[in-house]
């Protein structure tokens, strides 16, 4: 949809206060003004520059009030002035005599700005990003040389890939810049302006959209959970949408820290072939940061730029930093929550957490995700195939390694323990200048001191509260285990 509809049919309606939310003040003076002229109100838009804010509302509204005729003001800094007194007092003073009028005051703010005394009166409008045939109008331009010829269709839908999520002031600022001193810009532009996104969205440090994912080729185990996303991706395509299938909307993964979680979120994308999102919930809340209007503009993003994977990270630490927080804190969570419930189509979220006790019910709750995994240590079989994708990594052939002797011995060891004790063996035979031995591999497994030992009752608590909850992310082969166990070769220690 049009995302100016809904504020010009307010101003043709005589809304007498619209309070604009939006991440780009330029573009939404532009969509104001635009809005205005086709209404028929005459514009006032004035500049603060170095002028006291509150003096600056002030006088704008004096202004509006002794225009003869229909007029809109457009009042930067809506923000500030929300929260000033003198300003809130006299616009509510004023509002019957500019709504007799048929004027209209719109603010412009960058954030959503609680103010009770105005709440009856005043409309929040969050203009969002530019749709794709904004976008699109700007790249086409920005393609099409002096002599008038145009792009390719799969030229611009590239360039419109790159540059969803920008601003509309971004994306001209990037087109700019990439045009200088040339005519038109053409396809060996893309990636600079896919780099361009990526350094934009990571400057707001909530964002961050990866460069490389993992495929699942490079996780062992988690086979159930590698057949379902199977299963998910036939559904993202328009026939399933046409069969009735709602779009997927994402899952949950919880499970034993170092197990791979993180690792199969990021490579959702790659098996989807969607972008990849990073987002640091935890980083809402930094320093100096604004956390509702990094929130606001971290989820307004990601919905710009569906299909992508959002890759929520750790999302357990976030919760318990917001049981502990303030209400601010608790309001921005329920936001989250809210927006994981509706969140748009395309955007498939994927979060992992290692601990379950701060997991708000509401995340557990049918429709938030499709489904939630539990990611246990891996089994022997597992265990095989971990070593032997590490050790292909570092460009061994893993057919050449006792496998199945080192998994067997590297019992209660989680991936990244594997991974590291791989690097370990190879450090020690670098060191020696000789190739690398099973005998390096059996010795650097040996000296691992198992995570899960030091916390135990933490990985019972967590298989316990999985039993209930999520599906097991690889295949039960507790039986056959069983089995190897009575000959005395298999686990040890099982919950
Ligand atoms: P944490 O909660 O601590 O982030 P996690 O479960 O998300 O742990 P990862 O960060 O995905 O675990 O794993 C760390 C590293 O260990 C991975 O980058 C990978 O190299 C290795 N690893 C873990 N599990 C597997 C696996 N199943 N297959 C291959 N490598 C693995």
């Amino acid at each position: 949809m049009d995302r100016t509809i809904p504020l010009f049919n307010r101003i043709a309606a005589r809304y007498p206060l619209l309070d604009v939310v939006t991440p780009d003040a330029h573009d939404a003076r532009r969509v104001v003004a635009d809005a205005a002229k086709r209404a028929g109100l005459g514009l006032l838009a004035p500049r603060f520059g170095r002028r006291p804010v509150v003096d600056a509302g002030c006088d704008a509204i004096a202004e509006l009030l002794a225009q003869q005729g229909r007029h809109l003001v457009i009042i930067p800094a809506g923000q500030h002035l929300l929260g000033d007194a003198t300003f809130v007092q006299l616009l509510t003073e004023s509002l019957p005599d500019i709504e007799r009028h048929g004027h209209c005051v719109v603010l412009l703010s960058a954030v959503r700005r609680a103010c009770p005394q105005l709440d009856r009166e005043r409309v929040v409008l969050e203009l969002g990003l530019p749709s794709d045939a904004e976008l699109r109008e700007l790249v086409t331009a920005a393609l099409t040389g002096d002599d008038g010829v145009g792009p390719s269709v799969p030229v611009v839908q590239q360039c419109l890939q790159a540059a969803r999520g920008m601003t509309r002031s971004q994306l001209r600022r990037a087109l700019r810049r990439l045009r200088l001193g040339r005519d038109k810009l053409d396809e060996g532009d893309i990636a600079a302006l896919h780099a361009e996104k990526r350094d934009l969205i990571a400057h707001g440090g909530v964002l961050e959209v990866a460069s490389w994912a993992p495929t699942l080729e490079d996780i062992g185990g988690m086979d159930t959970l590698k057949s379902w996303l199977g299963r998910r991706r036939r559904a993202l395509g328009e026939e399933a949408r046409t069969f009735g299938l709602p779009a997927p909307r994402g899952l949950l993964l919880v499970g034993v820290q170092g197990c791979g979680k993180s690792l199969f979120a990021k490579a959702t994308a790659q098996s989807l072939g969607l972008p990849l999102l990073r987002f640091d919930l935890g980083r809402l809340f930094t320093r100096d940061s604004a956390p509702e209007e990094n929130l606001r503009n971290a989820l307004a993003i990601a919905g710009a730029m569906a299909p992508v994977v959002l890759w929520v990270d750790e999302i357990d630490k976030a919760f318990a930093g917001a049981a502990a927080g303030s209400d601010v804190t608790a309001r921005i969570f329920g936001t989250f929550l809210t927006w994981l419930a509706e969140h748009p189509d395309g955007v498939f979220v994927a979060a992992t957490a290692n601990r379950v006790d701060h997991l708000p019910a509401e995340l557990m709750r049918k429709g938030r995700f499709d489904e939630t995994f539990f990611v246990d240590l891996p089994d022997t079989q597992v265990r095989e195939e971990i070593l032997a994708i590490h050790l292909r990594r570092s460009g061994r052939d893993p057919e050449r390694f006792d496998l199945e002797g080192l998994a067997k011995a590297a019992k209660r060891l989680t991936g990244a323990e594997l991974e590291q004790a791989v690097v370990e063996a190879l450090a020690v035979a670098f060191e020696e200048r000789r190739g690398l031995l099973d005998a390096d591999l059996e010795r650097a497994l040996g000296e691992t001191v198992p995570f899960v030992e030091t916390y135990e009752e933490q990985v019972k608590a967590l298989r316990e509260w999985a039993r209930r909850r999520a599906r097991s992310a690889g295949q039960d082969r507790s039986l056959r285990d069983l089995f190897v166990e009575a000959q005395g070769g298999g686990e040890a220690w099982r919950p």
